[in-house]
């Protein structure tokens, strides 16, 4: 048994302008290997390689952009099943009228059988994976099995798990996970007793869905001693100095479900859903004026329920985000209204119930009802 949301919502990556970049990444890792006569690197990357990558870009943002989804399909590998499976939800949850822009493609490099390219969307780099299918190189993943070899690091006492595959990222996100456990700890009510740790997974996650566009989760295993924190999608800054913002916010983001955790693992299974999404994402991302604006007064269609059970299995990009930004409101407003300890009262109080009505009545003295409709009143007359 095991507790598991697809936490972060996705980044506002829809919703960059392109910056023009005319620099490339330095890469600090090489793929060369040593033989026995010396040192072997692979076959170079020719132009013809290069192109071709740019190319299959090019077009799998043209078949996005005009929502034609059988030329978007066209662009990715078949076989690697949840990568397609993700892609199809990255697909359907662009949000109408978003066009993203062209992807600037940075170095690209062997690995394997796969050509792995630095791109950029304007803001972050990330890599992406190309393998060659019948006479063309197409957007894919590696297998499992093609990972290499398992690592483990400690870092400030963080435990981080990677593959050999991540070695050139592996020091950038280790080196961020002090400062990510110091914030999330000052935000603690008490000493957190266990420790949290990190997984890298570089492959397209299993359960697809929502967690398709998520960076990244928390999990405990039942009765374990702390959170694993899966981060599926690492991103860096120019020449690979440092972890992009957006990684970061999602490091803070799942580390602040483990405090939630190691407060109270009960309290969370019980909870209602803007509870556990609300507090961390109002912590590292609160939403602006505007984003509360269009978040609840031009979008007549907010659900309360949605938003105490979450959102359903197959939620848009535009939803999620929505009622990411509601539930962040809505802690803030716990905590305005009923004091700055209220969110604490509350989670005491899911420890051993179920039962929202006890819960609300007994930690902050109001009954749900009212409470929503305080909340409603509250953002209306704020932000409308
Ligand atoms: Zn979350």
């Amino acid at each position: 048994m095991s507790l598991s949301w697809g936490h972060r919502p996705p980044s506002k990556v829809a919703k960059r302008l392109r910056v023009p970049l005319g620099y490339a990444l330095v890469l600090v890792a090489s793929l060369a290997i040593a033989g026995s006569d010396g040192w072997v690197g692979p076959p170079p990357i020719g132009q013809a390689e290069h192109d071709a990558i740019e190319a299959v870009l090019r077009e799998h943002v043209i078949a996005l952009n005009t929502r034609d989804l059988l030329r978007f399909r066209d662009t990715f590998d078949q076989t690697r099943v949840f990568f397609g499976d993700c892609q199809d939800v990255v697909f359907r949850s662009l949000p109408v009228g978003v066009r993203l822009g062209e992807p600037v493609l940075g170095p690209v490099e062997r690995y394997g059988d796969y050509l792995r390219a630095w791109i950029s969307d304007g803001v972050d780099w990330r890599r992406q994976y190309f393998r060659y299918v019948g006479d063309r190189w197409l957007l894919s993943e590696p297998l499992p099995q093609e990972l290499g070899t398992e690592r483990s690091a400690v870092y400030g006492g963080v435990e981080l798990l990677s593959w050999s595959i991540d070695d050139d990222i592996v020091d950038l996100v280790g080196a961020a996970l002090p400062d990510v456990r110091d914030f999330v700890v000052r935000h603690a009510k008490v000493s957190p007793t266990g420790q949290f740790s990190v997984r890298i997974d570089p492959l397209a996650d299993p359960r697809g869905g929502t967690a398709c566009l998520s960076a990244g989760n928390a999990s405990l295993a039942y009765k374990a001693s702390g959170a694993r924190i899966v981060h599926s999608d690492v991103r860096v800054t120019t020449s690979l100095a440092a972890l992009s913002t957006d990684t970061l916010t999602t490091l803070r983001h799942e580390a602040l479900h483990w405090i939630q955790l190691d407060y109270s693992a009960d309290a969370v299974r019980n909870m209602e859903w803007w509870l556990i999404e609300g507090w961390p994402y109002f912590l590292t991302e609160p939403p602006s004026r505007l984003d509360r604006r269009v978040a609840f007064c031009l979008d007549g269609d907010v659900s309360i329920p949605s938003l105490r059970a979450g959102p359903p299995r197959g939620a848009t990009y535009d939803l999620l985000a929505r009622d990411y930004v509601l539930a962040g409101a809505l802690v803030e407003y716990l905590e305005t209204t009923y004091g700055a300890d209220a969110y604490w009262s509350v989670l005491d109080g899911f420890r051993s119930n179920v039962d929202a009505r006890k819960v609300y009545e007994a930690a902050i003295g109001t009954d749900p009802v009212t409470f929503f409709d305080g909340w409603a009143r509250w953002m209306r007359e704020g932000y409308c």
